[in-house]
């Protein structure tokens, strides 16, 4: 095995963070995933993959130190009390199995939690309404002394708690505009005139005595690093870069590590649409110097040599991922190797994000093994050995084909992967064009490296198939992968069938536009999907020199975005680009020259001068080989076929990370005995109390 490059050597030095050693500068900061208690094994087998995949130092996401303060609907971790130990027990075993160290990140949310589940009083430094991104009509009380001394009081017992589960390092936390820390230190929060308010060094009281508290408790074997952000992103109104530049000058030395972010989650998990890797680093520059400790920032790393440029510069000491460890669990180990083309790089889509938003469990575009890896023992880099038969025909070569070859080939099978076009990636290389799309193509790039290698799998350009075809190949295993296209009569969600579209109207998709057939003048954007392509296509034709109009039954634009933490870039961008938006609309009807548009809640008309329609609504999937083969079963066994399926968009349409998930699951199961009447996967049931009366 080749090993790694020097000039990568940095990255592996070990570095002491109080009194624990991380035996290398690879840290995941904290991180959601959307399994937190209700997934505790899903969890801990996450974070143990990832100790296998070479991070030295591994954290939880917040974990909610009281029932006085907890974030329902969104599903994190919990230290209450000791009944919460064995599951927190379970994570750091598994992440100490592969010698990195635990971190909890212990958090009180304060007025950011509404309390839906433990019905207690909310409480923050000021009586305000919660903000959470649910507009809850609830408020939280003003903490008064009493409550500031119990709230010391719970964050000691937790970090206790912490260390008797076997935790390494302990934070304070307050940052992403989450935690009482944060909401005290700004003076948009906290408004307070005693001691814990009013200058800075009263904001950063609480903020000391949690460090204070937490260093006396559990110090002396455990580290204690603090998650601050390091500007609020509102001007003089929060948190500025400067004021935070003198808190850290403050508390330089009392804390035993320092963990940056910036501005609110979104900011700080920004999307590739809106923030190239490395944009933290503005922010934090000229942090290290003011502080002999060490120093970990985040910017979505995927790229060894910006790494180390962030440590030879002295920017950051530690290499601060999240989404990178997700997309590539194995990222640290694949550059000790020296294989560094086979890092999966994260394509900062946001879509873990929307698995912790929708109480769903958190998914990757790029690693489908995500939160998989207990309940459905995927392992990101292992495959099983094939089973029975021998090869596989794979039609399409988009996110569902690339991904099941590319799993195929490592189990064993001969592969051939049929494409009707003359490149790879389907949607994802159309995709990847528009604007703030580009690092999608990762998600094609490093499936064609991998299969690159692979002399099992070969490719086949212009290889349109048909169902003749297809039986007369030969091959035991059919996997059908051709994708969808997006409809062009207007049904989606609002209108469930056509729209009366006149026969002269010039009427657009986003095939069309990603085709280079591109509407002019006066575009009428219909989006009914709510999800990126609506804003994005609005943006690209608005600097091709149309005027935009973007009319959705929404009340907002690119509504689910708001789950990708993206929605409002979006609507701002929009606004700024001079793009009309125009919510609460579905259009009725099309004519050459007009739409009319009605108004979802009270019915009004108007009509829209327009001369053309781009219709950003559903899509159909590619599914005609499959109706034509589904049903041949009888022939099937005289071709010497086993199996044919239909994967990602050509058995239902949804976001690129459904079609890498499902051509690996196809991958997975292939010669696999499933019984379809017991549940897919591997589940944790609520332990019942043993006191019923
Ligand atoms: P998915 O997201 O499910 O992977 P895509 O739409 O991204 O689907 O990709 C489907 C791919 O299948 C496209 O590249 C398309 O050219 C190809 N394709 C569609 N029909 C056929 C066919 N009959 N034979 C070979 N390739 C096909
Ligand atoms: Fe990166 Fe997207 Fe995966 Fe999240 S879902 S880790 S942003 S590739």
């Amino acid at each position: 095995m080749t090993k790694r490059e020097s000039r990568y050597d940095i990255l592996f030095e070990p570095m002491a963070i109080g009194p624990v050693i991380a035996k290398n500068r690879f840290f995941q900061v904290p991180h959601c995933n959307g399994g937190g208690y209700r997934d505790p094994s899903s969890v801990a087998k996450m974070r143990n993959i990832k100790a296998e995949g070479g991070w030295a130092v591994i954290n939880t996401e917040q974990a909610e130190i009281h029932a006085s303060s907890e974030i329902t609907p969104f599903i994190e971790l919990r230290i209450w009390d000791d009944k919460d130990l064995p599951m927190l027990h379970r994570i750091t075993d598994a992440v100490h199995e592969h010698d990195a160290l635990a971190g909890i990140e212990l958090c009180y949310n304060g007025m950011n939690g509404p309390n839906l589940h433990s019905r207690e009083v909310p409480m923050g430094p000021m009586a305000v309404p919660i903000a959470t991104f649910t507009n809850d009509p609830i408020q939280a009380r003003a903490m008064d002394k009493r409550d500031i001394k119990n709230l010391r009081n719970w964050h000691r017992n937790a970090a206790i708690r912490a260390k008797r589960a076997g935790f390494d390092l302990v934070y304070v936390y307050g940052a992403h505009g989450f935690g009482a820390v944060q909401h005290f230190l700004s003076r948009h929060t906290n408004q307070r005139t005693d001691e814990y308010g009013g200058s800075l060094e009263n904001r950063a009281r609480l903020l000391r005595e949690l460090i204070e508290d937490t260093k006396d408790a559990i110090g002396d074997s455990c580290a204690v690093p603090v998650r601050v952000l390091i500007d609020e992103m509102m001007g003089d109104k929060g948190i500025t870069n400067n004021e935070m530049r003198d808190v850290v000058s403050m508390l330089a030395e009392l804390p035993d590590l320092w963990d940056f972010t910036h501005g609110n989650w979104a900011d700080d998990s920004a999307t590739a649409r809106f923030k190239d890797e490395g944009s933290q680093e503005e922010y934090v520059k000229g942090f290290k110097q003011l502080t002999t400790k060490p120093v970990v920032g985040v910017g979505r790393f995927t790229s060894p040599d910006t790494m180390v440029r962030q440590i030879k510069s002295g920017i950051l000491d530690f290499i601060g991922c999240a989404r990178p460890s997700i997309a590539d669990p194995f990222l640290p180990k694949k550059i000790d190797e020296g294989r560094t083309e086979d890092i999966r790089e994260c394509i900062g889509c946001n879509i873990c994000v929307t698995g912790d938003m929708t109480g769903g469990l958190s998914r990757c575009t790029q690693n489908p093994t995500f939160m998989e890896e207990w309940r459905k023992d995927w392992h990101p880099e292992k495959m099983q050995a094939k089973g029975k038969s021998e090869n596989v025909l794979i039609i399409g070569s988009g996110p569902a084909g690339l991904e099941a070859a590319r799993a195929l080939g490592l189990r064993g099978y001969d592969v051939l992967l049929a494409e009707a076009g003359t490149e790879l990636g389907g949607r994802v290389t159309r995709e990847s064009k528009l604007p703030g799309l580009s690092s999608w193509g990762r998600v094609r790039d490093y499936r064609q490296g991998q299969i690159e290698k692979m002399a099992n799998v070969s490719v086949y350009f212009e290889s349109k198939l048909t169902a003749d075809q297809v039986v007369e190949f030969g091959f035991e295993n059919i996997a059908i992968a051709t994708g969808a296209q997006w409809r062009k009569d207007g049904t989606a969600r609002h209108h469930l069938s056509p729209i009366p579209i006149a026969g002269d109207a010039r009427i657009y998709t986003p095939d069309d536009v990603m085709n280079g057939k591109s509407p002019q003048g006066d575009v009428l954007i219909y989006d009914d999907d709510h999800y990126y392509m609506g804003g994005t296509l609005a943006e690209l034709l608005i600097n091709n020199g149309c005027n935009v109009t973007i009319v959705t039954p929404a009340t907002r634009v690119s509504d689910w975005t708001v789950n990708t933490l993206e929605q409002h870039f979006i609507q701002k961008k929009l606004i700024h680009l001079g793009v009309k938006i125009v919510t609460t609309h579905s259009v009725s009807s099309i004519d050459h020259d007009h739409a009319t548009l009605e108004c979802t809640y009270s019915g009004n008309i108007q009509k829209i001068a327009t001369d053309a329609v781009l219709l950003v609504t559903c899509m159909e999937s590619n599914d005609q080989l499959w109706d034509e083969l589904k049903y041949t079963d009888d022939k099937w066994s005289a071709s010497g076929i086993k199996s044919i399926k239909v994967i990602g968009d050509a058995e239902a349409p949804a976001p690129i990370a459904w079609a890498t998930y499902a051509g690996h699951r196809y991958a997975r199961e292939l010669d696999e005995i499933i019984d379809l009447d017991i549940s897919p996967f591997k589940r944790e049931v609520v332990g019942l109390s043993r006191n019923w009366s």
